[in-house]
């Protein structure tokens, strides 16, 4: 629809046609005033949001439906570091205008996402914003009392563990802005995985019971492991070598290669902490769900983080990750 439309959609014809999935048994969906969802005995709730801004979060001309994709993973990869199991969610949209085509592949990509995931659309609200697209996601999901996985909870000689290859998104961001030389096929490689994260989410509460402690990778490996490390109140050894990384990046030089893996932010996979004795268990069980995970290192005792380099060299400068306030 031209933005000038003397008829443009109204609010409740756009919720209706494009943010209305079926509910599920259990459940009451879109168009009441609260979403209701069934909350099974022994569990407890897991809640988390995210908000993505156009031009921050996602670039304005990408196409809607990866946006889709992106605002409900990102959020979906918070109860996926909790070992949750998405239930249910609800979504904010801000737009400058109501654009059919863009809701069409938005509402397509955010809902088949939700669907694949078992997480019901339940409600949201939509309002005009001035010029820029907001959206704001929160999920809810479940996971028995108690056996949430949190970031304090690691312990010494833990083995530090990723899922997934990393170093992609990272890659793809730097390309695009021309921070790195243009390089088209690389591009080509790593960019879906910026635009589509996969966060593990079927596989995620399979670690309740093994692992201790678990955090998403948004901001960067090294950056977010130092939140579990925090917390934890212990510190690290990582081997940069053991990290998994994304095979196009074999065509970067080492030090771009080595601050896409530790640095680089928008991975949405996890880093999770498990006793020794879980090694087989967390093997066995990734490989039957055809999800990728790799031990990296170990917690230590001695409150500091240690990172070997590919040559197995000490680093000693701390590469940083992303901080909303402290870069642009
Ligand atoms: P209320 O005035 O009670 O907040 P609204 O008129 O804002 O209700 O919304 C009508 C219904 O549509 C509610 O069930 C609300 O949760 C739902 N809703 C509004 N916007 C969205 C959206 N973007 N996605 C999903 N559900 C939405
Ligand atoms: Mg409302």
């Amino acid at each position: 629809m031209p933005k000038s439309d003397p008829n443009p959609l109204s609010e409740f014809d756009l919720i209706a046609r494009f943010f209305s999935p079926p509910a599920a048994q259990g459940f009451v969906g879109v168009g009441d005033d609260c979403g209701i969802m069934p909350v099974r005995p022994g569990f407890q709730l897991a809640v988390s949001t995210d908000t993505l801004i156009e031009g921050r979060h996602f670039f304005s001309d990408a196409d809607p439906a990866d946006i889709g994709h992106k605002a409900l993973a990102v959020n979906l990869s918070d109860l996926a570091a909790a070992g949750a199991q998405p239930r249910a969610c609800l979504l904010s949209l801000s737009l400058p205008h109501a654009d059919e085509s863009w809701l069409q592949a938005f509402s397509q990509g955010f809902l088949s996402l939700a669907n694949e995931s078992g997480c019901q659309l339940i409600g949201g609200d939509t309002t005009r914003s001035h010029d820029k697209i907001i959206l704001g996601v929160t999920v809810l999901g479940e996971v028995p009392v108690s056996q949430a996985l949190l970031r304090g909870r690691a312990q010494p000689d833990d083995d530090i563990w990723v899922t997934g290859q990393l170093g992609a998104p990272h890659t793809a961001l730097q390309l695009r802005q021309g921070v790195w030389a243009a390089d088209e096929a690389l591009l080509a490689q790593t960019l879906p995985r910026l635009l589509r994260p996969q966060p593990p989410v079927h596989w995620a509460p399979e670690l309740l019971g093994h692992a201790h402690a678990a955090i998403d990778i948004s901001d960067g490996l090294i950056q977010d492991l130092q939140h579990i490390l925090h917390d934890s109140q212990f510190g690290a050894r990582v081997e940069a070598a053991a990290i998994p990384q994304h095979p196009a990046l074999t065509h970067l030089s080492a030090e771009q290669q080595l601050e896409a893996v530790l640095s680089g932010g928008d991975e949405f996979e996890l880093c999770f902490t498990a006793p020794v004795a879980q090694r087989a268990h967390i093997l066995d069980s990734a490989a039957k769900a055809g999800v990728a995970v790799q031990r990296i290192g170990t917690i230590t005792l001695e409150p500091t983080l240690q990172i070997l380099d590919f040559e197995g060299k000490a680093l000693n400068a701390e590469p940083t990750g992303f901080d909303h306030f402290n870069r642009s």
